[in-house]
């Protein structure tokens, strides 16, 4: 072989291992890491999924957020480049006035739903709360009572709109952008119209923009009837991690409710989202989940343990309850 025919052949290998690097990482054992959007990123769990994700090299996450504000705040908590985070209001996703498909999703391959319609409490309802504590106080009764306070949601912020149509849309997006896997954080107690918490944003009479957990149960029922994988999750109420050690427990149809503790931490409930992402992969389950406190010492199985042994038993929830 001529001295430049020698050079041609070394130059083409250089170029086809360049190639084969660039189109087939995972042939050498170096996978991708996975698009994944976290919506509803900027909130108290959202946001311990979205740091969960940007810290492990397996995902390249994206927050999507609501305002301006919330990106501010993302950007502030997790140290993340604001090219991580795209600002859009689920309710006008796929609206008239909306934009459509926000940019920088395109590649994406799943979608962690952490949104919810968040109420406020009513100041008018403070208000006459507070100037009740006289006549309660005169007539021996608790001088506060919490139960005179209201909720209400913001006008257009209310369950309707933002756990049932804009998870609708959130659930479209993730058809539009060929996703294959949707997420969702939902809640416990969705078998139940007369839950407490479908009572919030309704006056005495029952009317009102109520009934978020069956807005949220109708969103789940239009994601299983489509062909995307998911993992739906219900957690029981939610609060700060424990100082004491404690085990997940995973069940369907509400049926922790019956235990007197049935709470669970938001670290937790982002760790079966990633363990959603992983083990859940290709699966379609929906199920609901509460922490349990164990005695020091006993070994406590992760996320992705529970789920693996959860997966095997082949529950998942009957949406015709
Ligand atoms: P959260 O802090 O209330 O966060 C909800 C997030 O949704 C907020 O960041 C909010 O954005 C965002 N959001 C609301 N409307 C939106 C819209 N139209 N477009 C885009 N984003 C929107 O949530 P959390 O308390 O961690 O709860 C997470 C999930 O668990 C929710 O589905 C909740 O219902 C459920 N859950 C809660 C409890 C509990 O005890 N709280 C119990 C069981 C289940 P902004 O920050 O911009 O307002």
């Amino acid at each position: 072989m001529t001295p430049s025919r020698m050079r041609s052949a070394v130059i083409a290998a250089i170029y086809l291992l360049f190639f084969v690097l660039l189109h087939s990482s995972s042939a050498f054992g170096v996978n991708a890491p996975m698009k994944v959007i976290v919506t509803g990123a900027a909130g108290r769990t959202g946001k311990l999924v979205f740091s969960c994700l940007i810290e492990d090299p397996r995902f390249q996450a994206v927050g999507l957020v609501r305002t301006e504000k919330s990106a501010k705040k993302l950007v502030k908590t997790t140290k993340c480049g604001l090219d991580h985070v795209i600002v859009s209001d689920v309710t006008e996703l796929f609206t008239e006035n909306g934009n459509g498909i926000p940019k920088g999703l395109d590649g994406a391959e799943a979608i962690v739903i952490c949104t919810s319609a968040v109420p406020a409490i009513s100041k008018r309802s403070v208000v006459k709360a507070m100037l009740k504590i006289p006549f309660n106080v005169v007539r021996g009764k608790k001088a506060f009572n919490f139960r005179d306070l209201r909720f209400l949601y913001k006008p257009g912020q209310y369950p309707e709109k933002v756990d049932f149509e804009g998870q609708i849309a959130q659930i479209d997006l993730a058809k539009k952008l060929g996703m294959r896997q949707v997420v969702i954080v939902s809640s416990m107690g969705g078998t139940d119209p007369s839950n407490f918490l479908n009572s919030i944003g309704k006056d005495k009479d029952g009317n009102g923009n109520g009934d978020i957990l069956l807005w949220k149960r109708k969103a789940e029922k239009y994601l299983i009837e489509s062909d995307l994988e998911y993992t739906i999750i219900h957690p029981g109420g939610l609060r700060k991690e424990a100082t004491a050690p404690e085990e997940l427990v995973l069940d369907i149809d509400d049926k922790l409710l019956k235990n007197e503790k049935r709470s669970i931490s938001r670290e937790d409930v982002a760790q079966l989202c990633l363990a959603a992402l992983t083990v859940g992969r290709g699966k379609r389950v929906s199920f609901d989940c509460i922490a349990r406190e164990v005695e020091e010492g006993k070994t406590v199985k992760s996320a992705e343990e529970a789920l693996t042994e959860f997966l095997e038993t082949g529950k998942t929830a009957d949406y015709s309850l």
